[in-house]
């Protein structure tokens, strides 16, 4: 969040953000509770992947000046076309910034694409062990980078030298932690996808995604954060998840240990339960971030746990 703010402190009073309507809740928090009436900085919230959508909502006054956006997408892992965005952005002369947390360094690299900023929380794959907080703020461009050194030294939001010494510890193994666990993710998401307890599996590097082509062209592999639909109602989600003994039930992601946890009931808990329907997460909708385990011991606890899914007491 403090990477985000920094990014959010690049408008100035009485400019105007686009974001995408299912953004990182935290990042919605900050636009509509601290930048709007703090800062008078107005933000719309749109689905970039309905074409048209992003450059009609491009406002003259207030003046639209911030495009933010995260691919892929939490809980429901839609991708964003980050080329489209660009193009959008550049013939209008606005900014954009791209939270890449969801697909690491490894999985894309957003400024190759030109995205003028690209932010990620270390506190998931970064950093890697669930034991920091903190965020980094990329960019190619020496104007923007001189200008978020200033705000970072103006606000005080940066890390600790501790925070920095652990995260640097944690990227060292980055790119053989994110293959094993996609590697794990493919391999799970594969064993759900044939669950007959499964009605839906969301995951990029299925076939089967709506938008595995783009996460082909865009995306050098799919991460560790597959999203699934139990075949029932809350009550079997709940069974399930109180009855897994690797995974632990949790919010965050992206470290060396599996997660899972009920957006509906945890992550996205806060957002109007209107609003959860139009992005698609539903009560039965569950979502896991991968780690690092043996993938045998991840599949069997799936297996043991959903023998009590369906099971009326
Ligand atoms: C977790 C997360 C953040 C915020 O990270 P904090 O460490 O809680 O500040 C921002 N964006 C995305 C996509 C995240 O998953």
């Amino acid at each position: 969040m403090a990477a985000l703010t920094a990014v959010v402190h690049l408008c100035k009073h009485g400019d105007h953000i686009i974001c995408c309507d299912d953004s990182y809740g935290g990042t919605q928090r900050l636009l509509r509770t601290i930048a709007g009436p703090i800062y008078n900085i107005s933000s719309s919230y749109v689905d970039f992947n309905n074409p048209g959508t992003l450059e009609k909502e491009i406002q003259k006054n207030p003046n639209t000046t911030l495009i933010m956006f995260e691919t892929p997408s939490n809980p429901t892992l839609k991708i964003i076309d980050i080329q489209n965005v660009v193009t959008v952005a550049k013939k209008y002369n606005i900014l954009t910034s791209c939270d890449n947390t969801f697909s690491s360094l490894n999985g894309s690299q957003p400024l190759s694409f030109g995205v003028d900023v690209v932010v990620h929380a270390i506190t998931k794959y970064i950093n890697g062990h669930s034991d920091v907080l903190g965020g980094v703020v990329l960019t190619a461009n020496p104007e923007l980078h001189g200008k978020l050194r200033h705000i970072q030294n103006s606000i005080g939001a940066v890390l600790s030298p501790f925070d920095s010494y652990l995260a640097l510890r944690g990227v060292k193994t980055l790119s053989i932690r994110m293959e094993k666990c996609e590697k794990n993710a493919m391999a799970i998401a594969t064993y759900l996808e044939n669950h007959k307890k499964v009605s839906k599996v969301l995951y990029p590097g299925l076939k089967s995604h709506p938008q595995h082509e783009l996460a082909c062209k865009q995306m050098k592999s799919f991460g560790g954060m597959i999203s699934f639909f139990v075949d029932g109602d809350l009550s079997d989600c709940k069974s399930l998840l109180s009855n897994l003994k690797v995974f632990a039930l949790a919010e965050s992601l992206g470290a060396v240990e599996s997660l899972i946890e009920s957006p509906a009931l945890m992550t996205h808990q806060s957002v109007p339960v209107e609003r959860l329907k139009e992005v698609g997460v539903e009560p039965n909708l569950v979502r896991v971030s991968v780690g690092i385990e043996d993938v045998e011991d991840l599949i069997n606890d799936f297996d043991q746990a959903f023998s009590f899914v369906g099971e009326k007491n």
